[in-house]
């Protein structure tokens, strides 16, 4: 595959441009839509052949992925210093050349090469070249103009193509057929001024009457403003919620037993300090924190400890040890439970309740709370406390439902929260595919708390991409958003907050929603924690068997980042946000799936990474070098493998990745 958009100049015309010049540095863009290979440009081996002994004028080389990806590119050009060189040469599509010469606007930049067009011999139709959408356009005329004019191209810029200088009608710099936008003959003039260089050419004749690029520049435009509003990238998956996000919570059937891992959060397994045969009540603690960052941990029925043995952890997916407790089906309460006076909590008071209580993050993370407000709290003062009410991922409806059904308990949550951390504002950022909720915040809300609605894009709610979009920083490589001055929670916690103070009860239930392509009772319910998989496969499909992850796709959690289930044996933990539960349909594919390059992973990756070189080095088992393109940063979103038009599973190579060398 060589979806191929730029070729050499003649020989002549790169003759002529290196006898103007003393000496170059050469940038080449490694093209978009095509085999992804590392080797050199075959017009990089061309242009040396061409040029003979001239061949000393170039004093460097570099290839650069998706040049014109002002993203990516911008900070490379920085570090390379290609501004310190006499001239720029640039093997790339036009837009390549417009988006290096729009950085150095003095500099000479030369085109080396001419687009080739996308369909037929002449001007093609689809407008513009390379993947970034930037607002640069090469229209594939295949006759780069760029070298006369500066980098800036009058075939897209100006209203008329005009060739050879401006028409009459120019009115102090304004077009006379757009009067918003600039004459792009007078932006030439201005750039040649700069460079001491004048227009000189030949008229050109050429054919343009299939154009419309006005239209083609609008819809650049939004789709540019669309990929980066609130956070670089992102993709757009159908949110399929619409199957539960009007369903009432309701209790789930009390399960015979619970299957409470001793691993229900971030950090170092909890103690079991309950043994078999111990009868224990709901709520009583069963296993205590160990080391800095771990949780302590509650029985979520009351009954007997049948057994601790190691079963398959739900996301670790290897043995951890597990507390079996059978189901006497009284539900009698411990004693410790009982709510406390709010008003007389000291901060450190509520600090050290949030941890005898097992409070997790229930977003998913699972970082204990009291660990965030007691470390991070004292580093630095916050700015904003963020309430995450996002719920980006497809199918579920967990915080959606409990924003509707339980606004006032998750606000007052949130006022225990404002007394510790004491922040400046208070956000909570809801996506606007939820309405409901984000009325029935806006209602309840003091005036000390604001509800914003967001546009929905995936992964919103992943906490880095939340704080971007809320307060426009970045969360430094490896750094905690205390260091931007935010602190994130999401609604669910905010909630189990409220219970742990207000009703004195741990965390040892939850809502969660159960969902698929309408094959079962989809729903939203409160569940204890350890309620086995087989009993929500039960409820969810009125079967459960061996084979069953044979025929269907089991994930907890949703379908872009949630885990996939192989073992009935699994249970609802804290950060549990549902099962999206989706019958298979396999397809027989024989063909092999190689990358084509189009750069689309590129395009969407929130956190600005190449997940085409987790491909191209996985491939290879050169797992090393997948550091080098800092893999480590990967949040595991899935928005690459969602979007690859070649269908590769790449979360896979980054999670052996990240296995084999981190
Ligand atoms: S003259 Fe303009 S439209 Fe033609 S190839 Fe060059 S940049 Fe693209
Ligand atoms: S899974 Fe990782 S590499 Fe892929 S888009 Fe998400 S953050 Fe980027
Ligand atoms: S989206 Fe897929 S095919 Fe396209 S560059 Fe990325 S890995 Fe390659």
């Amino acid at each position: 595959m060589d979806y191929t958009k730029y070729g050499l100049k003649p020989d002549d015309e790169i003759k002529n441009i290196f006898r103007e010049i003393n000496s170059i540095f050469n940038l080449w863009c490694k093209k978009c839509y095509k085999k992804y290979k590392t080797d050199i440009e075959p017009e990089c081996e061309r242009l040396n052949e061409i040029l003979g002994e001239e061949n000393s004028k170039i004093k460097g080389w570099t290839g650069i992925d998706f040049l014109c990806n002002n993203h990516h590119t911008a900070e490379k050009l920085i570090e390379l210093g290609v501004n310190s060189f006499d001239s720029i040469g640039i093997i790339a599509c036009g837009l390549g050349v417009q988006f290096v010469s729009e950085k150095f606007p003095d500099k000479r930049i030369f085109a080396l090469c001419d687009s080739i067009p996308q369909s037929g011999n002449s001007t093609s139709p689809e407008g513009f070249h390379g993947v970034s959408l930037s607002k640069e356009k090469c229209a594939a005329c295949s006759q780069c103009y760029l070298n006369l004019t500066g980098g800036i191209c009058p075939i897209v810029n100006c209203s008329k193509s005009l060739l050879n200088g401006p028409c009459g009608g120019v009115k102090n710099g304004k077009c006379e057929v757009n009067p918003d936008i600039p004459c792009a003959w007078e932006d030439i003039y201005n750039r040649l001024k700069k460079q001491n260089k004048l227009f000189c050419s030949e008229i050109q004749v050429r054919d343009f009457n299939r154009f419309n690029f006005d239209e083609k520049k609008k819809y650049s435009e939004i789709s540019l403003s669309k990929r980066q509003e609130g956070f670089y990238g992102g993709v757009h998956p159908l949110d399929s919620k619409e199957n539960t996000s009007r369903a009432r919570i309701l209790n789930f059937p009390e399960p015979p037993y619970v299957l409470i891992f001793i691993s229900q959060h971030t950090g170092s397994l909890s103690k079991p300090i309950v043994k078999e045969g111990d009868t224990v009540k709901m709520g009583q603690k069963i296993a205590e924190s160990t080391g800095v960052i771990s949780s302590t941990i509650h029985s979520s029925i009351s009954g007997r400890v049948v057994k601790i043995e190691e079963k398959i952890h739900p996301t670790l997916q290897k043995p951890i040890p597990a507390i079996i407790i059978e189901n006497n089906g009284k539900n009698t309460m411990d004693e410790s439970i009982k709510p406390v006076d709010f008003e007389g909590l000291s901060k450190e008071n509520i600090i050290e309740i949030l941890k005898e209580k097992g409070i997790v993050g229930l977003g998913g993370a699972m970082f204990p709370t009291y660990v965030k407000f007691l470390f991070e709290v004292s580093k630095k003062s916050i700015e904003t406390l963020i309430v995450n009410g996002c719920e980006c991922e497809p199918y579920l409806n967990t915080d959606n439902r409990i924003m509707i059904e339980y606004p006032e308990k998750i606000l007052k949550g949130i006022k225990v929260l404002q007394k510790i951390a004491n922040p400046k504002n208070t956000i909570i950022g809801i996506e606007d595919n939820k309405k409901e909720a984000i009325e029935i915040l806006q209602k309840y809300s003091s005036s000390d708390i604001t509800v914003l609605s967001l546009r929905t894009k995936y992964p919103q709610g992943a906490e880095k991409m939340l704080i971007k979009r809320l307060t426009g920083k970045n969360v430094p490589e490896g750094g905690l958003p205390i260091e931007v001055g935010s602190i994130v929670i999401n609604v669910g916690t905010a909630l189990a907050i409220y219970k742990a103070i207000f009703e004195g009860i741990p965390l040892i239930d939850r809502v969660i929603t159960v969902s698929g392509d309408g094959v079962g009772k989809d729903g939203n319910f409160i569940v204890k924690i350890g309620t086995p998989l087989k009993n929500i496969l039960d409820f969810y499909l009125g079967m459960h068997n061996k084979n069953i992850f044979e025929e269907y796709n089991i994930f907890m959690g949703g379908p872009m980042m949630g885990i996939l289930q192989k073992n009935l044996d699994s249970a609802v933990i804290k950060g549990t946000g549902g099962f999206t539960i989706l019958k298979k349909y396999p397809v027989e594919s024989k063909e092999e799936r190689e990358c084509i390059k189009c750069g689309r992973c590129v395009s969407v990756c929130p956190v600005e990474l190449l997940p085409l070189n987790y491909v191209y080095y996985g491939e290879r088992q050169m797992w090393e070098e997948t550091k080098n393109y800092r893999v480590k940063n990967c949040i595991e979103c899935g928005s690459c493998n969602y979007i690859c038009s070649s269908k590769i599973d790449i979360l896979s190579f980054i999670k052996r990745a990240k296995g084999k060398c981190l």
